[in-house]
């Protein structure tokens, strides 16, 4: 069954005509094309009706048993569930589920671990890092000195990896006091140990940025970083921070977990440090989302996120598109598309995909030639149309249409006959809650 717009938004349907036409259309969009933004994900009907809910009306500011004002007892009570979830999913010591997204959660991290002006550590942001990784124009580029590693050179399935011998040689030179991991366009597993024993030769501490892998890390098809201050020496990382949004499949924002040994240095910079009163209409959905997360069935599907961004990766690669560092261990796969046509960028593939029904997002290519703006290459992820149901066959199908329309990107005829062979695709998808 496809729901429509008066079926899931009824009250908005009678009193707001204005914004019910804008959600019908964006319901057909999503519902209707395909959706292969790598951070993107459609949540249950259980999350979003805890986004929905009445505890948006509560001001909480605090934490559970510590709060400013009154009247909060059930509030208490939802966020010590979530906090509770939280930790049992990763094994943490400590969780806090307040951050309002995954930046937040990053400026909460930084504000605990460093000084203003301290080093940092991170990924280039040209090769994978977050722009909270130090970009110039995000404020962890003004208020810390960020230094950065890359990722080795493309040599067939070997190559464009994180490259430990720079990070080392980095941390030698520039004696960050944190080091950075984890990544926005990354497509292989990172291993937290040897970035650990670095850190440790240093005296630094190592935050692991899961805003991407939080959902792989809990289905179990991706090691958790997060360290332990209990039993000797800590092997992982000493805090973690990540969204809720993207392979996790919760609602919009952000979570950390840690040691107990930076339980209360997070807790205070997230409240009073950086944010005010929290969303606690989004830590019921966080908790959910844990629930869910928690589930063996959500073990299943990220074993089949996994499995479908393998097969749309080679399926790809038989199109003509290489693809970076040879495959991916993710839901995400980095298309370099210069040896498919070296005249084509990332930003005018991205414009003839979407003309097709095809929603993906340009993005740099490791030692890309061209700007961010304009890009050699295209991200494309595997969690929100695995949720749908799709499975092999059909991420084979749409590597076709992807290629298709590329071959055929200035015929808006032809792209407008894809968008309708996506359209029949899509039709026996339908996302949650339209099904
Ligand atoms: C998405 C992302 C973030 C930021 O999350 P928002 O919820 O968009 O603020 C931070 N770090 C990485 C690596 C990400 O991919």
């Amino acid at each position: 069954m496809n729901l429509g717009v008066e079926d899931l938004y009824p009250t908005i349907t009678d009193s707001d005509p204005e914004l019910s036409e804008i959600l019908g259309l964006e319901m057909q969009r999503q519902s209707g094309t395909l959706q292969l933004i790598a951070s993107e994900n459609f949540t249950s009907k259980a999350v979003l009706e805890a986004t929905g809910s009445i505890l948006t009306n509560k001001y909480a500011e605090g934490y559970p048993s510590k709060r400013y004002y009154g009247g909060n007892i059930y509030i208490d009570r939802v966020e010590d569930l979530a906090r509770n979830r939280l930790k049992a999913l990763f094994g943490a010591e400590h969780a806090n589920v307040q951050p309002h997204a995954g930046a937040n959660a990053n400026a909460a991290a930084y504000l605990a671990l460093l000084k203003p002006g301290a080093t940092v550590l991170a990924m280039r942001l040209d090769q994978g890092g977050h722009l909270t990784h130090g970009s110039p124009v995000n404020f962890s580029g003004q208020y810390y000195r960020f230094v950065s590693y890359g990722v080795s050179a493309a040599d067939g399935d070997s190559g464009e990896r994180i490259d430990l011998e720079q990070m080392e040689e980095a941390a030698r030179t520039h004696r960050p006091s944190l080091i950075v991991v984890g990544a926005t366009a990354y497509p292989r597993i990172i291993d937290v140990e040897p970035v650990r024993a670095i850190a440790d030769s240093i005296g630094a501490t190592v935050l692991f940025d899961a805003a991407h892998v939080a959902g792989l890390i809990a289905g179990g098809v991706y090691p958790n970083p997060l360290g332990s201050s209990e039993g000797g020496a800590n092997k992982g990382a000493d805090v973690m921070t990540f969204t809720t949004h993207k392979t996790l499949r919760g609602p919009r924002g952000g979570a950390i977990v840690c040691t107990s040994q930076f339980a209360q240095a997070i807790d205070k910079a997230v409240f009073p440090g950086l944010q005010g009163g929290p969303l606690e209409h989004a830590i019921a959905a966080k908790a959910v989302a844990f629930q869910e997360a928690s589930l063996p069935q959500f073990q299943t599907y990220q074993q089949n996120v996994v499995l479908n961004a393998k097969v749309l990766a080679s399926a790809l690669e038989q199109e003509g598109f290489r693809i970076v560092s040879g495959g991916t261990d993710t839901h995400l796969i980095l298309v370099d598309l210069t040896r498919f046509d070296p005249n084509l960028s990332g930003k005018e593939a991205q414009e003839a995909l979407d003309l097709a029904g095809i929603t993906c997002n340009r993005n740099q290519i490791p030692y890309d030639t061209r700007s961010p703006f304009i890009t050699s290459g295209l991200r494309f992820g595997t969690p929100a149309m695995t949720t749908t149901g799709m499975g092999a066959d059909e991420m084979k199908l749409v590597a076709t249409l992807i290629g298709r329309s590329l071959r055929h990107r200035d015929d808006e005829k032809y792209l407008q006959s894809i968008r309708e062979e996506v359209g029949i695709l899509c039709s026996k998808f339908p996302p949650p809650p339209f099904a």
